[in-house]
């Protein structure tokens, strides 16, 4: 949560605004805080100079633990216990929000279920709705066309092919057998 006030057990200054990284139910760690300006760009180190004397690029990370944060202004330790001082933007409390919302659960990937009914429904609609699902196949024409005992030329016509094209096929297929 960013944005939030983070106050000096020492001298009570603010120096450092939360970032999006900050969340309470962790040990306070660099990157959870931001040196506010005026002090960042005056060239100010984002913890006390006698302790760390790093810019704020290098100490504003995940490496520079709860023990490493003091106050740049007074040299105070920030993360007593690795617990930050924060406050709300207009000066009250910083209350916490449930620890859910920092490790939010992943979303739960939904399964349809679909009833007999409906899986009947779907089956219907397939058999009766015309050439989805279960196109015949021009092979197939060609065969069953030939089973009810139709010329090669006949059946040909019907699926868009030569009368001798269709008469190759039927004999392919017969010699495959
Ligand atoms: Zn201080």
């Amino acid at each position: 949560m960013k944005n939030l006030d983070v106050i000096c057990p020492g001298c009570r200054e603010n120096f450092h605004a939360t970032t999006s990284a900050y969340n309470p139910y962790q040990p306070a760690r660099g990157d959870m805080v931001r040196l506010r300006d005026p002090w960042r760009k005056w060239g100010w180190c984002s913890f006390s100079d006698g302790y760390d004397g790093r810019p704020p690029k290098i100490a504003e990370t995940p490496n520079t633990l709860w023990a490493m944060m003091d106050c740049p202004g007074c040299g105070a330790p920030m993360a007593l216990n690795g617990r930050l001082i924060v406050r709300n933007p207009d000066g009250s409390a910083f209350v916490p929000p449930p620890e859910d919302f920092y490790n939010p659960k992943p979303a739960e990937i939904v399964i349809p279920v679909y009833s007999d009914d409906d899986l009947d429904a779907e089956w219907n609609a397939r058999i009766n709705s015309k050439g989805i699902g279960f196109a015949e196949s021009k092979d197939d024409k060609i065969f069953r066309l030939r089973g009810e005992g139709l010329s090669y030329a006949k059946i040909g016509r019907q699926v868009g092919l030569s009368g001798e094209m269709v008469r190759q096929i039927v004999k392919k297929a017969e010699n495959e057998k």
